[in-house]
């Protein structure tokens, strides 16, 4: 075994192979503890080069691989067992090139998802992906986990922004699927194979994405609502009013808004009193710099009309609106916080679901009540990506309840929420992945049909199983 890693470290550098034990934790700590992770060794590559040559190495000596990114993924799916190497793209960070006419940018796998931001808004663009980790996920894992996040609504998911992109294969080779064109028809579209595949069919070492006009005019408000049909009705008439400005429309339990208030530091209600509901609400225009003022004044007046009118229709209990950028990232901000503030509420059983927009308010209704027969005190912290029907129904532990034994009581309430999911046409896995934590949903809920291809699939790009075994494919 020595040999294998001595032949690791000629390809990458003694000192970009991690072996002892202290230094490899950060690789190791999974973000919500639930999995115990070892390795091996962790490898650092520095070019797909030396990512082809280390994956070679390993499957002669038919050590397997999990591949990973910021390792902020929320399924475990970078969680790695003592025998295994973890391949971590961390140093692969460069941005390749900005095409800002063809509104493209080539990266490598691991860009941190911000840094890409930055780099299309120094070209006077737009990369939409916008998550709570953005600061350290990496664009190899948003492409890998196929992320969501808040944008979503208005530009779609991680697939959706993604014209191509390269990978090494199991057996060393490198498929070159990079590709800046925006239509081609050329045989199977191979690259949405790797796109959510979580690192079971490849390694992903650079990716062309799509790029769009900066927006220059933004409107954003915080809204009180009774429930969650109010929320429906609401978004509804958002989209008719306002068309495909709308970007983010994001729904917050009162509950998550008030544990934000009690336990970050500065975070207050934006509204004077208490609502069941919020929501988050962000439209943008691309309008010309020259007339960006008068964008911005007529976005926010049809924002402000829209809400007013929803008022006088009693959809709306109450708004605040912002007026300036730092008003909006402060609205912004709450949302990000509920999900920090969430931890300081004891143990959590979270849920990453979508169903039909229209579904939503009856699942929230269904889940809640299921959830609280079964545990008196639980209390459901729902909130999430509603304008494209995903919601985090995550429970917060009954405050008289031990965590050990609330956390235990995990599989039944998974239980008790998906078959709900699946009752109303949903998704038991709405953009978090499967990684480990969801293999008994993908076998109660994914039909033989899909369940045989994924597993040729995974046969014909891995035959020896040696990316990420006992991910994905039950
Ligand atoms: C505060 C917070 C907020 C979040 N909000 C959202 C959200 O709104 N929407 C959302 O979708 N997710 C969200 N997440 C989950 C997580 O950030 C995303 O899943 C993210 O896309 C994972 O990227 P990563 O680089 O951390 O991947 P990792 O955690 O390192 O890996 C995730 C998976 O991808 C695989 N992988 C990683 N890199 C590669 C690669 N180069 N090639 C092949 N496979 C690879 C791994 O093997 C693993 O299976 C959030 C997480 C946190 C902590």
């Amino acid at each position: 075994m020595q040999n294998f890693l001595d032949r690791i470290a000629q390809i990458v550098g003694a000192q970009h192979l991690i072996t002892a034990a202290a230094a490899t934790q950060k690789y190791t700590t999974e973000l919500r503890q639930r999995y115990a992770s070892e390795c091996r060794a962790v490898v650092l590559p520095a070019d797909p080069e030396q990512v082809a040559a280390v994956v070679t190495c390993c499957a002669a000596a038919k050590v397997s691989m999990v591949p990973q990114g910021g390792n902020t993924g929320a399924v475990g799916g970078a969680v790695a067992r003592r025998e295994q190497v973890i391949i971590n793209l961390g140093r692969m960070n460069r941005i390749l090139e900005v095409d800002a006419a063809n509104y493209s940018m080539r990266v490598q796998a691991g860009c941190v998802l911000a840094d890409i931001q930055q780099a299309a808004r120094r070209h006077e663009r737009f990369f939409p992906l916008s998550l709570g980790a953005q600061g350290s996920c990496q664009i190899g894992g948003n492409l890998a986990t196929n992320a969501g996040g808040i944008n979503v609504l208005r530009y779609g998911s991680a697939r959706d922004l993604t014209l191509g992109l390269e990978a090494v294969l199991a057996d060393g080779r490198r498929y070159c699927g990079l590709s800046n064109v925006r239509k081609n028809n050329t045989g199977y579209d191979l690259k949405n194979l790797f796109i959510g595949s979580e690192g079971t069919l490849g390694i992903i070492t650079a990716a062309d994405l799509k790029l769009f006009p900066l927006a220059r005019a933004q409107a954003a408000a915080v809204v009180g609502l009774q429930d969650a049909d109010s929320a429906l009705a609401l978004l509804s008439s958002l989209r008719a009013a306002t068309g495909d400005c709308l970007t983010t429309f994001e729904l917050m339990a009162n509950i998550a808004v008030q544990a934000a208030v009690a336990h970050i530091p500065r975070q207050s209600d934006p509204l004077p009193q208490q609502h069941p509901w919020y929501a988050l609400i962000v439209a943008t225009t691309s309008h010309t710099a020259a007339e960006s003022d008068d964008a911005e004044t007529a976005l926010q007046r049809q924002l402000e009309s829209c809400l007013a009118q929803a008022m006088q229709q009693d959809i709306v209990q109450d708004a605040a609106l912002a007026t300036n950028d730092r008003q909006a990232q402060q609205l912004l901000r709450l949302r990000e916080n509920i999900v920090t503030a969430q931890a300081f509420e004891g143990g959590s059983i979270k849920h990453d679901i979508s169903v039909p927009l229209a579904q939503v308010p009856e699942f929230l209704r269904r889940a809640q009540h299921a959830v609280q027969a079964a545990m008196p005190g639980a209390r459901p912290y729902a909130y999430g990506h509603m304008g494209d029907g995903n919601i985090h129904f995550n429970i917060s532990q009954p405050p008289d309840m031990e965590r050990a034994a609330f956390l235990a009581q995990a599989p039944q309430i998974h239980e008790l929420v998906h078959e709900i999911v699946h009752q109303l046409n949903g998704s038991f896995s709405a953009e978090h992945g499967i990684g480990i934590a969801k293999l008994d949903d993908m076998k109660k809920y994914k039909d033989a049909v899909s369940l045989a291809l994924y597993q040729q699939i995974k046969r014909a790009f891995d035959p020896h199983n040696l990316f990420n075994p006992g991910k994905v494919n039950p």
